[in-house]
């Protein structure tokens, strides 16, 4: 299988540092607020990494961190006037629930960061005694200096390693692209007690530390968005070397953005749109669709009007196996459709090329259709469709989405009966007319007669 290593800026053969084993770790949200769809993005394409791999045959540990400890959600708190741990704890809850709502599995492990104290303390301590890091009134800073390999990730060079233009000088720093560890607190900020005063951790440790505690300090894939590559990614690499002397993760991995008009989407710009608001209206089939049929890598761009056709396209996967009853049969899998099977791990072995493993599903979904074929054929490749489906995780739900169609049937049935009923009525059959709505009101049915014709409603 091949993946795209961001520090090789390649793609590279997959070897897992244990035979059969996979130990991945993506950043999770930071919880000052719900999360919007770009992040749902990178949570999805770690979640069919995850996916992709248990499907391959391996036993996958996979954590995902829960940043509570953080300047946004204190600047959240100081706002609506509410203990800082208040809102950490109802976006962590909203998090997990929206996370939910999208058809993502569970991770194995989801620290947070207030769980880890002791260990982040311990972590800066080590990295102050071996001389990575230093101390100047109460905060705790990396001596970038002092790692040769700082840079390495990102490839940036030592005058382009600034963290961002808006984070002005800070004359404590001996050098610009140093990064808090430890911050002092201010008055009325949240604190932790620690050998360098009162104070909270620094993202990049609270990361580095939580993907040390669960899964050692070298493993297999490290992921998240492509903004994470330089400072977050590089800064947990630079505090990895520095305590262990291994590379914290053997490959690292990014999402592309998902845009809107061509700007990322960020709670920054505030042009986002929140997974909870785009689930009110859409499916998360829909989503993940929209999100998978494009290369993990590239950017997406969001619209309304293309979630649609992913909403368009999922439906046509449902009304195949509806077409063929697939909640009844009772057919196993054969080993028909072995090359849709082929073509489809080709695809996913290419640094998950979703875009062509969804093309399999088409062609699956044709065959299904395909009343041409014996109907035995048809169920085959109904079992490889779903088969193939829920690696990329669609059809968890399937059940209820099959029995959806059960309301329309209702309700064509109503509207026949309704036909008969005027038949009657213009043959001047009373009884039966009568008999008719007798019997669906017995039902609930309820029915009014208009000049505009018969209306009906349930009671
Ligand atoms: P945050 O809560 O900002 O730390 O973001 C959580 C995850 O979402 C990180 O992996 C980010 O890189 C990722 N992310 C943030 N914005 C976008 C976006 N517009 N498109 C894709 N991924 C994003
Ligand atoms: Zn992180």
């Amino acid at each position: 299988m091949l993946l795209y290593n961001t520090s090789k800026r390649s793609k590279e053969e997959f070897v897992p540092g244990q035979p059969g084993k996979v130990k991945m770790y993506a950043c999770g949200p930071t919880v000052y607020d719900y999360f919007h769809i770009g992040n749902a993005r990178a949570f999805v394409t770690f979640d069919v990494l995850r996916r992709y791999f248990e499907y391959r045959g391996y036993e996958v540990d996979y954590v995902q961190n829960i940043t509570d400890i953080d300047d946004k959600i204190i600047a959240r708190s100081l706002e609506e006037k509410v203990p800082f741990q208040q809102i950490a704890d109802k976006y962590a809850q909203a998090f997990l629930d929206d996370s939910a709502a999208l058809g993502i599995k569970k991770p194995n492990h989801q620290p947070r960061a207030t769980e880890v104290l002791t260990d982040i303390i311990s972590a800066i301590q080590a990295l102050v005694e071996k001389g990575f890091a230093y101390e100047v009134a109460g905060d705790v800073y990396f001596d970038t200096g002092a790692l040769p390999e700082y840079g390495s990730l990102s490839g940036k060079k030592r005058d382009e390693q600034l963290p961002g233009a808006r984070i002005t000088e800070n004359p404590k720093k001996r050098n610009p692209a140093d990064f808090t560890l430890w911050k002092a607190s201010k008055p009325g900020e949240p604190v932790w007690q620690s050998p360098w005063g009162e104070g909270r951790p620094g993202w990049h440790t609270e990361c580095v530390v939580m993907g040390q505690k669960f899964l050692g300090d070298n493993f297999d894939i490290h992921g998240g968005g492509i903004d994470l590559v330089f400072p977050h990614h590089e800064n947990e690499l630079a505090q990895a070397l520095a305590l262990t002397g291994k590379p914290l993760a053997n490959y690292w991995m990014h999402n592309g953005f998902l845009n809107i008009d061509g700007d990322k989407m960020s709670k920054s710009l505030d042009n986002f749109f929140t997974a909870r608001d785009i689930l009110e209206k859409h499916s998360a089939e829909a989503i993940r669709f929209f999100f998978l049929s494009k290369h993990y890598r590239s950017p997406i761009d969001f619209n309304p009007q293309i979630i649609e056709e992913s909403e368009r396209a999922v439906h046509n996967f449902h009304e195949a196996l509806r077409s063929i009853a697939f909640g009844k049969i009772s057919a196993e899998a054969d080993g028909s459709f072995a090359e849709q099977e082929k073509a489809f791990i080709e695809a996913m072995d290419d640094d998950l090329n979703t875009a062509r493993a969804l093309a399999v599903l088409f062609e699956l979904t044709r065959s299904v259709k395909n009343e041409q074929l014996p109907r035995e054929k048809r169920e085959q490749a109904a079992l490889m469709l779903v088969k193939l489906g829920r690696v990329l995780g669609f059809f968890a739900d399937l059940e209820s989405k099959l029995s959806e169609q059960v309301p329309d049937l209702s309700r064509q049935l109503i509207e026949l009966l309704l036909d008969y009923r005027k038949q009657a009525r213009q043959n001047k059959d009373w009884a039966l007319s009568d008999r008719i709505r007798d019997d669906l009101a017995a039902l609930g049915v309820e029915i009014r007669d208009t000049p505009q014709g018969c209306e009906w409603k349930i009671k």
